[in-house]
């Protein structure tokens, strides 16, 4: 199947097929806005199309049996990194390219401890390849019996395809790269190294490859800030990497902390519920072809009415809501290994509610907001669904 509907005609008759909510049409009018009038439309129009496909054959994220309830371990390596992105939240202290891991030996420790059956491992930082002890902690991993063993990179070094065949060899299944915009000049410019896109680029065709090649190794997924450069441009950017070959993608909300704190990240910064429309008329267009896109770290109220009557869609948008049980394992320097819950540390210390939540039909379920976006923004955009 072609990635979106290229055929006129075709969508033409679908249009035909779908009738309109007038409540959300007359609400856009009365706001007198052009553009959102036309989101509305294609919304409604993506609705309708998304309608005529089984979901448990386009997504799998929330399929049960196999990722909810199951442990993941995060093994996070520390804040060491090669590019210095604009809004990281890590934002790493120091640079390098190639460093030795100080925490070789507390990460073998912490593999061994924190494996049960059928748990996950996921290697983080920082950028967790910049360790060249990385191989090592995936051969462990495997010869522990981890289920899948996963890293989360921006890619510059998987560019070179003997890193990239290494970590495989070396039991890697499923790798994702942080890549925020399929503009070179954009993606450049925020990670602050000449050349980043293309390097990220050659990963993500080296991935895919291997992929082919292996049938350890899952195609590359995709973990993405939305933010004021690329929000209007999602689904080119979409478009873009599916036809690389990615086949999974994460929308995630953009947390002013670390170096995303800055002044310097302000330029990036986009309200939640400006970026809202934009990202569902993406989300909707790839689901209609299959592609496995969720967002991160927004509260459900952002999305529109439509979505509120739908909860199958909003279960497949709102990716924070599953039942993974995750367990941090973070070095720093000063403080050594630290364990903690990730979903306890969100919940109760990283995010926070209105006093207006408890009216909220998804009060029990929702997390809230990042405190440190609330802290710039405010709250006022966020407002209780009570259908
Ligand atoms: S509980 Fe609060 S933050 Fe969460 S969706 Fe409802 S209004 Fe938004």
């Amino acid at each position: 199947m072609e990635f979106f509907l290229q055929n006129k005609q075709q969508r033409e008759d679908k249009k035909r097929k779908v009738s309109c909510p007038h409540i959300i049409n007359v609400t856009f009018i009365q706001l007198r806005h052009v553009r959102l009038l036309l989101f509305s439309s294609f919304i409604t129009f993506a609705f309708g199309f998304v309608n005529h496909l089984k979901y448990n054959e386009i997504y799998y994220v929330f399929e049960k049996e196999h990722i909810v309830k199951e442990k993941r371990v995060e093994i996070n390596l520390g804040r060491l990194c090669n590019l210095e992105c604009e809004f990281c939240m890590s934002s790493s202290t120091h640079k390098g390219r190639d460093n030795r891991l100080e925490c070789l030996d507390n990460a073998m420790k912490e593999l061994r401890e924190l494996y049960s059956p059928g748990a996950h491992v996921n290697f983080l930082g920082g950028e967790p390849t910049a360790h060249r002890e990385i191989t090592q902690l995936i051969d462990a991993a495997q010869k522990l019996g981890y289920k899948h063993i996963s890293l989360c990179t921006n890619g510059i070094l998987s560019a070179d395809m003997n890193r990239a065949r290494e970590l495989v060899d070396a039991g890697l299944t499923r790798v994702t790269l942080s890549v925020h915009s399929h503009s070179p000049l954009v993606e450049d410019k925020l990670t602050h190294r000449k050349g980043a896109f293309h390097l990220k680029e050659q990963a993500i065709r080296n991935y895919v490859a291997l992929h082919q090649e292996y049938s350890t190794i899952n195609p590359p997924a995709l973990n993405t800030v939305v933010h004021k450069k690329n929000y209007k441009h999602l689904r080119e950017f979409l478009r873009y990497f599916y036809k690389l070959g990615v086949r999974e993608f994460r929308l995630n909300a953009l947390r002013p902390e670390g170096r995303g704190g800055s002044q310097g990240a302000r330029a990036y910064f986009v309200r939640y519920t400006t970026a809202a429309p934009h990202m569902l008329a993406a989300v909707l267009e790839s689901w209609a072809e299959g592609v496995r896109v969720s967002c991160g770290g927004f509260p459900p109220c952002i999305w529109p009415p439509q979505v509120h009557m739908r909860d199958d869609v909003l279960s497949r948008l709102w990716a924070d809501h599953t039942e993974v049980s995750r367990v941090v394992s973070e070095y720093s320097p000063i403080l050594g290994t630290e364990r903690f819950s990730w979903d306890e540390m969100r919940s109760q210390r990283l995010k926070t509610k209105m006093p207006d939540c408890p009216k909220c039909r998804y009060n029990a379920k929702c997390e809230g907001v990042w405190v440190s976006y609330a802290s710039i923004h405010g709250l006022k955009e966020f407002v209780p669904v009570v259908l």
